[in-house]
């Protein structure tokens, strides 16, 4: 549609109001098609302030599409590591390669081109047509449902209300500025028209905006009860020789934490199981001792609750899992971790901490920033 006036007044607030990030172009730039898929990967479950410094080491070490296709996988999932949703990392890679192999290393602009892409669903291919091609595709995530939704009163919960939120934000969409005006939806709805106190009394659209006219901004958007996650339970196995290095795993590359490293461990199940049965699928003959209580990490769908055990002498080599290796302490924050593992890395080292019974245990291995354990 031409620019309306509620389209002048949000690209008016824009031009003043605009957030700054590493990612967009400047006023009067053009925006590079690379750096808005990367920043709109791993913009999803996450936010701003974490993704910026995963951002700016990525974009240091795969400047381009090309340096991206040419890494193996084993160097991308590293710096991945602590940002959740590995199989995005998985699919970035693939992603780049098919890019390289069948686009010249260009993106394609053409929205159904861009969604045939590894890990490019409606949302990024939107993203990437509006703000680097300046196509008028609407890319609708949080921020613009909540937008959307308070300015027509949707009171249709979510996630039945998508459909409707995605065909009225559609119809929203200038045909000029079109990457402007998604981005200001977006910087709308992270600083004025935010989940709990909107500010309407700044905001640009209120004189259009029928939810904040019958006083129910703050209600909207309606959602459903979440339904309670299950929980798995499971056991890791934390084995470390006299220098300090620690026995990992890699995890299959496909599925959860895909090709990430692991602490060697059991599938998680239904069920908690008793101490023997988590002991017999240990890795190799040690003197296993289980850690009190159980270590906790609520993925997406699902809570897990795992038992830890640890040894303190090393095994034969002929006791250890076929895709099993030492990593020494000086290396562990090279390896893709994810922050589960951390975790039980944290925790097991703590406890030999306090009984002194590690004299050369890894070093610390958190991640630098972290907003949730939800991955
Ligand atoms: Fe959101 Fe209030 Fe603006 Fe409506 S007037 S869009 S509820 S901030």
């Amino acid at each position: 549609m031409p620019l309306g006036p509620l389209q002048s007044a949000l690209l008016t607030w824009y031009d003043r109001a605009r957030r700054v990030l590493p990612w967009r172009a400047g006023p009067g730039e053009t925006a590079d098609p690379y750096r808005v898929w990367l920043s709109e990967i791993m913009l999803q479950q996450t936010t701003v302030a974490a993704v910026v410094p995963y951002y700016e080491r990525f974009l240091a070490r795969f400047p381009t599409v090309e340096a991206l296709a040419a890494a193996p996988l084993e160097a991308v999932l590293p710096l991945w590591a602590g940002l959740g949703y590995y199989a995005r990392a998985r699919n970035l890679h693939a992603c780049a390669r098919v890019l390289v192999a069948e686009h010249g290393g260009r993106f394609p602009r053409d929205l159904a081109a861009l969604k045939a892409l590894p890990g490019i669903g409606d949302y990024t291919a939107a993203a990437i047509a509006s703000i680097a091609f300046d196509q008028p595709a609407a890319p609708v995530d949080g921020n613009w449902e909540r937008v959307v939704a308070r300015l027509y009163a949707v009171t249709q919960p979510l996630p039945a209300a998508k459909g409707e939120l995605r065909t009225l934000a559609a119809a929203l969409m200038p045909e000029r500025r079109a990457g402007d005006f998604a981005q200001a939806v977006m910087d709308l709805g992270a600083t004025v028209c935010t989940p709990a106190k909107p500010r309407c009394l700044i905001c640009p659209l209120q004189p259009w905006c029928q939810a904040n006219a019958i006083g129910l901004a703050e209600a909207l958007p309606a959602r459903e009860p979440k339904a309670e996650r299950p929980t798995r339970y499971g056991a890791a196995f934390h084995l470390w020789r006299a220098d300090g290095a620690v026995l990992l795993t890699r995890r299959p590359p496909k599925g959860l934490l895909g090709g990430m490293m692991e602490l060697p461990g059991t599938p998680w199940l239904a069920s908690p199981q008793d101490e023997m049965a988590w002991l017999s699928q240990a890795p190799g003959r040690a003197a296993w001792r289980r850690l009190a209580g159980t270590v906790g990490h609520t993925f997406t769908h699902f809570h897990l609750e795992l038992a830890l055990f640890v040894a303190e002498r090393p095994v034969a080599a002929h006791d250890l899992p076929g895709e099993a290796r030492w990593v020494a302490p000086a290396d562990l924050g090279q390896e893709a971790l994810p922050s589960l593992m951390r975790k039980l890395l944290k925790r097991s080292l703590a406890e030999a901490a306090q009984s002194g019974s590690i004299s050369r245990g890894p070093t610390e291995t958190k991640p630098k920033r972290r907003p949730r354990a939800i991955e």
